[in-house]
C-alpha cells in the first residue's frame, strides 16, 4: 500500500470490528487467514466479494468457466465488458476483487478444480468455500477437505432454493454421507431446467460467508450445526441438525461416535444428471482398480468429457496442451469466427457448436450437450494444426 494514502484506509473495517464478537483481535485473524472459493459463478462471486471486503488475508478463487451474457443476470462480480471480453471468470472476478480490497492477496485460478489439480488448489488454505454448480466437484472437495482437516461450506441454490452446511472433519458428516449415493441423486431436478434466482443465490451466499467469517475470525464455537434448506418464493426454512461423522464411512468415519442417527436430508437440486454419471464413472474406476480410495489422477481424468450443468456444454478434457496464438492461426486461415484474450480461444464452428480452448488442454464445447459428439467434435477439429493446416491448403 502506498504509504501517503494509508491513513484513508485506516478505518476501511471499523464497523466490522464494532461487532463485538469479531473485534479488533478478531479482524486480525482474518488477516491472516486463506481461504478457497472453488466455483466463481452467482455463488462464488458473493462468496469472494463477502471474504473480500471482510479483509480475509488470502483469497483465491478457481474458476473453469468465462463470462457469458447469460451470467450477468445474477454473476454480481461481471459487468458487461467482460462478458464481451470472453473473460476467464477467475480473471474477471479478481480485477473486481482487487479493486475492492487492495490491502488483501487476491489469486486466480483459470482451471477445473478435479482429482489432477485439487492438490495444488488448496494448497496452505484455512477453508473451502463451496461456489460449484455440480455434486462431483463439490464430493471432491468434501474429501479433500476432510482428508486435511480444512472445513468445507457447502451452498447449492436452483430455482428460488438453496442449502447451506459447514461441514467440519472430526465434528460433522462429510457431504457424501448426507446428499447420499449416486443413486438417489440421479432421480433429482437439476438446474438446467429449474432456472436460478440472484436474490436466492445472495441468501445462500450470506449463509456460507457468515459461517466462514466466524471461523476465520477465530468465533468457532459460534458456528452453526445445521443444514439450512430455504426457499425463498414461498419462503420458508427448515434447519436440520447435522449428523456428526458416519461409523464406516471413509472420509469422515475416523472419529465416529457410535450413537449418531442419520438424518434423512433433503437431496441437492442442483445436482445434474451429468454429474452423477461423472461421478458413478469415477467409482466404476475405484472398484475395478480394487480399491474404494481415491483413484489416481491419472485413472479417469485423461480424456473426461463431462456436460456442465445448465450450460448447454460439455467440457473435454484432453490429456495436452494449446499454444493458443497457434490455433488462432489455424482457424483464421479457415475463416471460421474467432474470439481470443490470453486465457482463451473461442472458436464459432461451421455447424453452429462453439469450442473454447484453455492452454491447460480444457476444451469446453458449446451448443451441445452430448458428451459422445462432444469428444468427436475435438478428434475432428482438434488434431495438430500443422495436419490441419495441410489438409485445409491440399482443400484449396
Ligand atoms: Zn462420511
Amino acid at each position: 500500500m502506498h504509504e501517503q494514502t494509508e491513513d484513508i484506509w485506516a478505518d476501511r473495517y471499523d464497523r466490522q470490528i464494532r461487532f463485538a464478537p469479531i473485534g479488533a483481535k478478531g479482524q486480525a485473524r482474518l488477516a491472516n487467514m486463506r481461504a478457497l472459493i472453488v466455483g466463481c459463478g452467482a455463488l462464488g462471486a458473493s462468496l469472494a466479494q463477502h471474504l473480500t471486503r471482510a479483509g480475509v488475508g488470502k483469497v483465491r478463487i478457481a474458476d473453469r468457466d468465462f463470462v457469458e451474457p447469460s451470467n450477468l443476470q445474477r454473476q454480481m462480480l461481471f459487468h458487461e465488458a467482460d462478458a464481451l471480453a470472453v473473460l476467464p471468470k477467475a480473471v474477471a472476478a479478481a480485477e473486481k476483487l482487487r479493486a475492492i480490497n487492495g490491502s488483501i492477496e487476491i489469486e486466480a485460478l483459470v482451471t477445473d478444480v478435479n482429482s489432477m489439480t485439487i492438490t495444488a488448489a488448496m494448497e496452505n488454505v484455512d477453508l473451502v468455500l463451496d461456489g460449484t454448480d455440480n455434486a462431483a466437484t463439490r464430493l471432491l472437495l468434501s474429501e479433500a477437505c476432510f482428508a486435511r482437516n480444512i472445513p468445507f461450506i457447502y451452498g447449492g441454490v436452483a430455482g428460488a432454493e438453496g442449502m447451506s452446511a459447514m461441514l467440519i472433519p472430526g465434528q460433522t458428516a462429510c457431504l457424501r454421507c448426507l446428499i447420499g449415493d449416486e443413486a438417489s441423486v440421479e432421480e433429482e431436478l437439476n438446474c438446467d431446467t429449474a432456472g436460478v434466482l440472484s436474490a436466492a443465490v445472495d441468501f445462500i451466499a450470506s449463509l456460507q460467508a457468515v459461517e466462514a467469517i466466524k471461523w476465520l475470525s477465530g468465533n468457532r464455537n459460534a458456528v452453526r450445526k445445521s443444514w439450512v434448506v430455504a426457499d425463498l418464493w414461498r419462503f420458508s426454512v427448515r434447519e436440520f441438525t447435522l449428523p456428526g461423522c458416519t461409523p464406516g464411512c471413509h472420509i469422515c468415519g475416523g472419529l465416529a461416535d457410535e450413537n449418531i442417527v442419520q438424518l434423512n436430508l433433503p437431496r441437492s437440486e442442483s445436482i445434474a444428471r451429468s454429474d452423477v454419471l461423472a461421478h458413478r464413472e469415477e467409482r466404476k474406476h475405484r472398484l475395478q482398480a480394487g480399491t474404494d480410495e481415491t483413484p489416481p489422477a491419472h485413472a479417469w481424468s485423461q480424456t473426461l468429457a463431462v456436460a456442465l450443468c445448465g450450460r448447454d456444454s460439455v467440457q473435454v478434457t484432453l490429456p495436452r496442451t494449446f499454444q493458443l496464438e497457434q490455433w488462432q492461426v489455424v482457424f483464421e486461415r479457415l475463416g471460421y469466427e474467432i474470439k481470443a484474450n490470453r486465457y482463451l480461444l473461442k472458436i464459432g464452428l461451421p455447424d453452429g457448436e462453439r469450442l473454447v480452448l484453455f492452454p491447460d488442454g480444457r476444451v469446453l464445447v458449446q451448443g451441445i450437450i452430448d458428451a459422445d459428439k462432444a469428444l468427436r467434435i475435438c478428434v475432428r477439429y482438434l488434431t495438430d494444426p500443422l495436419e490441419m493446416q495441410a489438409e485445409e491448403e491440399a482443400r484449396t
